[in-house]
């Protein structure tokens, strides 16, 4: 894999870009080139919005029987390409095998959701005031959609992009993140193209870091681009949310999150400590959905506290590429230092280190709110816990955050959770399980600053279709 070299995917063929210039892209783990992927400017984009164009009369045409077919053989594609997709995840993004796994089988069931959506109906026949008079609500494609994925979870989040657009009828721009050009963007493809995608449905812009504002203001601002999705912070979401909507287009914004793990008195600790280790530290914490704060009961705090930082502190982390290893290492050396920043302000207010600490995943406790780390995403392997005196507290403190993506509250009783559930304001709320779950069936997505609208389900297909008032007259 070192060293390969990739070019755009315009058209259904790889294609230099027009300039010839391209972009290193590093392996987090070794720091070496890991790919030369190409490195679009906004001519580029032009031209990839060209070809989505020209196929959309074709591709929002064609028979829902192909359309279904093309995304069940990519499913299946996918699934065979495992083991390269383990490579690939490990060289360019330090994703652990066990992530990449997870990857595949998730956007796999995102593909197979998306195929199932094909056939379903597309309308309602409504009543009307008209005698003799048939009154249709048709859904219909948008037309070309720009996709932006993110390199976290590159293969389940470019491939939640573009299958519930294409599967509606759409056709896709997808700009991958500069840390995962290929796994998520290039990669997925590869595979539609192999199952049969026809050529301009799927184009992929790769950039240069330096280029992104500009490649994808390009991409948003072609008036040709009737929709956008994008799914990374919630910073340049703020960016491209106002973009799009000075464009009135519509956007669905997957951005960040802040999400907490409530653990009641009456808890079963053990699980309680498996939720709270899977929640904060899968993909080494780099999950939008990741646990960034645990609230405690007083009356277990100190129980669950010594149990998890045990737990934690036995995680062997190092080569993604090593069978073994449960934590690789984080995606640049900028967010290695951002997050041992918020560790060490935390650590030098007054905070614990329960284990880690320097790099290490780690768990810190007597962290208060005003600490930084407990206001911003952590989107790394630590995590914080609070002690809280009651079931109050607890709610005051997870809503206590400018985001709302998701939670999770670990209790042996299933109406206090509830109860407690229906308090929090966040997009999706676990009652006994850990923050982190997805299913290609369920509504995801956030409130507040962690974005709007929905990708899985009838949800992402509406949200790249539009619903258009058809009368037919009696005879
Ligand atoms: P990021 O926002 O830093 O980067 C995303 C993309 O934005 C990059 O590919 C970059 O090319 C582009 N970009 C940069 N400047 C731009 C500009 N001015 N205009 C338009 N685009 C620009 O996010 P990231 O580091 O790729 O991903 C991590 C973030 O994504 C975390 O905050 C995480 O919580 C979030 N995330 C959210 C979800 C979700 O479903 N809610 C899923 C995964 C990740």
């Amino acid at each position: 894999m070192a060293g390969e070299k990739r070019e755009l995917f315009i058209g259904g063929e790889s294609v230099p870009t027009l300039d010839g210039r391209t972009t290193e892209d590093l392996n987090p783990f070794t720091g070496e080139v890991h790919a030369v992927v190409a490195a679009a400017s906004p001519a580029d984009v032009t031209r990839a919005v060209d070809a989505a164009q020209e196929a959309f009369a074709s591709w929002s045409a064609t028979s829902p029987s192909v359309r279904r077919g093309i995304l069940l053989r990519a499913a299946d594609d996918l699934e065979a390409r495992t083991p390269e997709a383990v490579k690939l995840m490990a060289a360019e993004v330090g994703g652990v095998a066990g992530w990449a796994g997870f990857n595949v089988m998730l956007a796999a069931g995102i593909l197979r959701e998306a195929a199932a959506a094909v056939t379903q109906p597309v309308g309602e026949v409504l009543t009307t005031e008209v005698p003799g008079q048939l009154s249709l609500a048709v859904r219909e494609p948008l037309g070309v959609v720009a996709a932006f994925a993110p390199w976290n979870a590159p293969i389940i989040l470019s491939t939640r992009a573009v299958a519930a657009p294409i599967a509606a009828g759409n056709t896709v721009v997808l700009k991958p993140s500069e840390d995962a050009p290929i796994a998520a963007g290039l990669f997925i493809a590869d595979v539609l193209h192999e199952a049969g995608l026809p050529a301009g449905v799927l184009n992929v812009v790769t950039n240069a870091p330096q280029d992104a504002a500009e490649v994808a203001t390009a991409l948003i601002t072609d008036p040709r681009v009737r929709a956008v999705n994008f799914t990374g912070s919630t910073e340049v979401g703020r960016i491209v949310g106002t973009l799009a909507a000075q464009h009135l287009k519509p956007a669905v914004l997957e951005l960040g999150g802040k999400n907490s793990l409530l653990v009641l008195d009456d808890a079963d600790l053990d699980h309680a400590v498996n939720a709270a280790t899977f929640g904060s530290f899968l993909n080494a914490g780099q999950i939008c959905m990741s646990t960034d704060r645990i609230l405690v009961h007083r009356a277990v705090a100190e129980e669950f506290t010594a149990k998890l930082a045990a737990k934690v502190s036995s995680l062997p982390h190092g080569d993604p590429a090593d069978a073994g290893t449960v934590i690789g290492p984080v995606i640049n050396p900028r967010a290695a230092q951002r997050i041992a920043a918020l560790v060490g302000e935390a650590v030098g207010a007054g905070a614990r280190v329960r284990a880690g600490g320097e790099g290490a995943a780690t768990v810190l406790d007597g962290v208060t709110p005003d600490m930084r780390i407990f206001q911003e995403e952590i989107f790394g392997p630590a995590v914080v816990v609070t002690t809280v005196a009651d079931d109050d507290e607890a709610v005051t403190i997870a809503n206590n955050t400018e985001h709302g993506l998701t939670a999770g509250i670990i209790t042996e009783d299933s109406r206090r959770g509830f109860g407690l559930a229906q308090r929090i304001r966040t997009g999706i709320v676990h009652v006994g399980n850990q923050t982190v779950d997805d299913e290609p069936q369920a509504p995801f997505g956030g409130v507040k600053a962690s974005g709007y609208g929905r990708f899985g389900g009838r949800w992402g297909i509406e949200a790249f279709s539009t619903t258009r008032w058809v009368t037919i007259a009696g005879g």
